[in-house]
């Protein structure tokens, strides 16, 4: 069976010939594939494709949870299994002006990363189209910038077109290469969207983490449009109960005499200049802090850490972390951002993530 037929009923288009081709280039015979726990369910796929194409190779499908291009955990990998190459599938290069050198794995690590995307296969029909033009004329915007993750890129790019003709005024895409394809954003990295000058955002995709983070970097409007769901969602009051939220945790640790500065450990989530920002902004005001070094900071990690010497964290690792998971913790968990905020104690203006 051919690899395109292989993959027919898959909603993800991957470009395997390409990879392939690629691999084949490199002479790599041992292979490990990442893919996010929500593309997993593939890797199947790609596996027999991949052993029936090249032939003599090994390929492991790494289990563990993967969050993003800032999660390639080579490290351990390199010292176990030695992969000549890691096809991370799914994700656009993590920036290294957000993280450190180390993002990529060095020469000496003999260890190649091909970042391999995943493009949604599923259809943004025209009535969930018309959906959305008629909230935006009902709620008064014109002017509108686009956002999305790299999955989803190719819808953006049909939503902007969709309303352009529909007399939008629609912000121009800018890439930001290898990181960012037009419109996307990270949960982490809003750049292409902070700071046009439009009335509301709209969101191609799915969930909510990433559209109520853009809510949270730019304060505007944000109108969701799903095509697992095939739904049109103003998302605008969560976003703005979210950071009401934020700004109340925020000032729960105004007085904050001892932090805990939660260092990640992953390979992209490790910011040396932020923890380094961080202790100098705590030690000028005579305030103390313990440092953390953190993989994967789950509820119960969290909770063995605490002590009652410690009155306040902040996460250097993924926004993620204090926004969705300990939004609720009984002690300020807060973003780099928010911590500045509190450490200065003001509450304007707002700063997320970094
Ligand atoms: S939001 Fe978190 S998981 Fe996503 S790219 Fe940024 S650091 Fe990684």
């Amino acid at each position: 069976m051919k690899c395109s037929e292989r993959l027919e009923g898959v909603p993800y288009e991957f470009g395997l010939e390409r990879v392939i081709e690629e691999v084949r280039r490199l002479s790599a015979k041992r292979i490990v594939l990442q893919l996010p726990d929500g593309l997993k369910q593939y890797s199947h796929y790609i596996y027999d494709c991949l052993v029936e194409s090249l032939g003599e190779v090994e390929v492991y499908i790494h289990g563990d949870h993967n969050y993003g291009g800032c999660d390639l955990q080579y490290g351990q990998l390199v010292f176990s299994i030695r992969p000549d190459v890691i096809l991370h599938i799914g994700h656009t290069p993590y920036p290294g002006s957000l993280s450190n050198e180390l993002v990529e794995p060095p020469r000496v690590a003999g260890v190649r990363v091909i970042y391999v995307p995943a493009q949604s296969k599923l259809e943004i029909t025209n009535e969930l189209l018309e959906d959305l033009s008629t909230l935006l004329q009902e709620k008064g915007i014109s002017r509108v910038g686009i956002s999305t993750t790299s999955q989803h890129v190719g819808q953006a790019s049909k939503v902007s077109n969709f309303l352009a003709l529909r007399g939008f005024e629609v912000a121009p895409p800018k890439s930001a290469p290898p990181y960012l394809s037009d419109y996307q954003s990270l949960g982490c990295d809003y750049r292409l969207q902070r700071g046009l000058k439009v009335d509301a955002f709209v969101y191609v995709g799915g969930g909510v983490f990433h559209p109520l983070g853009l809510y949270l970097a730019t304060l505007k409007p944000v109108i969701k449009i799903d095509p697992y769901e095939s739904r049109v969602t103003d998302l605008s009051a969560e976003g703005e109960k979210l950071y009401k939220s934020r700004l109340f945790k925020v000032s729960q640790a105004f007085e904050a005499k001892t932090w805990a500065i939660v260092v990640g450990i992953k390979t992209g989530q490790y910011r040396p200049w932020l923890v380094a920002s961080l202790k100098k902004e705590i030690e000028a005001r005579g305030l103390k802090y313990y440092m953390i070094a953190s993989e994967n900071l789950d509820r119960d990690s969290l909770a063995s850490i605490d002590s009652p010497q410690i009155d306040a964290f902040v996460v250097t690792s993924c926004p993620r972390l204090p926004t969705d998971d300990y939004w609720n913790y009984h002690k300020p968990v807060l973003t780099p951002g928010e911590a500045f905020m509190a450490l200065r104690k003001t509450l304007q203006p707002y700063r997320f993530p970094w």
